[in-house]
């Protein structure tokens, strides 16, 4: 099969453009890009930086708020925070600060610079369940603090939902990088050990000072019409494994893919650079009401994707699956050799001491539990950010802190 699964799909800079993107900069005084990255990046600054061809500073300051730049200047959503209230908007197009922080991130990669550091030891030690973005953050913020710190992984690859974003996007490579990093940081880290399985969180609450939750939203959802047939795969299932044999994969000429999130967008992109001739998306929402992103949705649509909007699924058989659209009557009938779901993910904390109420763990104050020792942050934890890597990145910098206070720190 012919791949084109493995290249970045995005161009990167080169040094001369970088400076001639850096240069349209308008080095406001107030800064709207700054104030609106949940990480605290500081766009300005290191932009500013790179105007002045200091790399290595932009480097330190991209690394220093967010300890995975990289990862971020790749998958973050910039139309929604950074790029949106950029001041050169008003001129012509906004900054492309993305881009500019994968170059610095990529220069700061090829010269091996380490700028993260661990702070004095305190004798301290906390427990994480989960290496997702927001674990590996707050791994980063706590050894800064001088805590040691061991995180614990049910999959036998660390990294989380990153290790499922598909390469053309975020290449392994990256995110491989980006935690050995966090381990020469002194992080011990533990694969394919689960907590509330092979670990018990009592014997972590004996052992540690304090064990964070990020378990995520790792479970793909199945809905019960597809349950038990063999010839459907979930849309978390594919990916992980399209990532892990890096594109290596069987895939039939014919797939239906029911969904229509930035996961589906995801799965229908990566199936067709597979080279998949046919890919048909079926989408309960219509076109007006979409959850992905317009860039992925276009993306996917310009490779030759058929997206058939406003269907819900009436009937499966086999390969056979057919629709009902929510407005007009009638059936279409759609036989496919594979079928995957993208219907969302749902998390799973049984063994973990902690409830669910909506998909997310509000038992006290912002990242506490009822439980004294034990702190949630991620995509479980209620907070103001978004399910991103970057509302991840947010709340593993900001619960390192209110472990630091609870445990008598400053
Ligand atoms: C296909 C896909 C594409 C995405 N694309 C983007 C994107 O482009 N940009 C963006 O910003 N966001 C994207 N996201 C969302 C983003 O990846 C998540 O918001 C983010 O990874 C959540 O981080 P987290 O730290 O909460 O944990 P997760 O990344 O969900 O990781 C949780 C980890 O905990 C582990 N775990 C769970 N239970 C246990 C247990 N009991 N014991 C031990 N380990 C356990 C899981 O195996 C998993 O590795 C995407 C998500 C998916 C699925
Ligand atoms: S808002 Fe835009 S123009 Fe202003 S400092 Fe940030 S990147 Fe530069």
């Amino acid at each position: 099969m012919d791949s084109n699964y493995k290249k970045e799909l995005e161009p990167g800079f080169s040094p001369l453009t970088v400076c001639e993107e850096a240069s349209r900069c308008l080095l406001c005084l107030d800064a709207p890009c700054s104030k609106a990255c949940p990480a605290g990046t500081s766009p300005d600054k290191f932009i500013r930086s790179v105007r002045f061809r200091n790399f290595k500073g932009a480097a330190e300051t991209i690394r220093e708020n967010n300890a995975l730049g990289a990862i971020c200047a790749r998958v973050c959503p910039t139309e929604k925070y950074c790029q949106k209230g950029c001041s050169r908007s008003g001129i012509d197009r906004p900054i492309d600060i993305g881009r500019i922080q994968r170059y610095v991130t990529d220069y700061e990669e090829s010269l091996k610079m380490e700028i993260l550091k661990a702070g004095k030891a305190n004798g301290k030690k906390v427990a994480i369940v989960g290496s997702g973005p927001s674990a590996l953050q707050a791994a980063v913020s706590l050894r800064s603090l001088g805590y040691a710190v061991e995180v614990f992984e049910k999959e036998k690859v660390l990294g989380g939902m990153l290790r499922l974003i598909p390469e053309y996007r975020l290449p392994d490579r990256v995110v491989d990088k980006e935690i050995e990093r966090i381990e020469k940081l002194g992080v011990k880290f533990h694969v394919g050990e689960c907590v509330g399985k092979d670990v018990k969180l009592e014997e972590l609450k004996k052992a540690f000072d304090a064990v964070l939750l990020a378990p995520g939203y790792s479970y793909g959802k199945m809905l019960p019409a597809f349950e038990g047939n063999p010839n459907v795969v979930l849309a978390v299932d594919f990916l992980r494994e399209v990532k892990a044999k890096k594109g290596e994969v069987k895939v039939p000429a014919n797939v239906l893919v029911v969904g229509g999130g930035d996961v589906a967008m995801d799965v229908v992109t990566t199936l067709k650079l597979l080279g998949v001739e046919h890919v048909t998306d079926v989408v309960y929402e219509q076109f007006k009401e979409f959850k992905a992103s317009k860039k992925e949705l276009e993306g996917a649509q310009r490779l030759g994707v058929t997206i058939m909007d406003g269907y819900v699924p009436a009937k499966v058989e086999g390969k056979v699956v057919s629709f009902a659209h929510r407005e007009i009557k009638g059936e279409v009938k759609i036989e496919a050799d594979k079928i995957i779901l993208a219907v969302g993910q749902y998390p799973d904390v049984s063994g973990l001491g902690v409830e669910l109420v909506k998909g997310e763990v509000n038992e006290g104050k912002k990242y506490f539990t009822k439980d004294p020792k034990v702190f949630v942050c991620g995509d479980i934890a209620k907070s103001e950010f978004d399910k991103t890597v970057v509302g991840g990145v947010r709340t593993g910098k900001e619960v390192a802190l209110y472990i630091d206070a609870a445990l008598g720190g400053k």
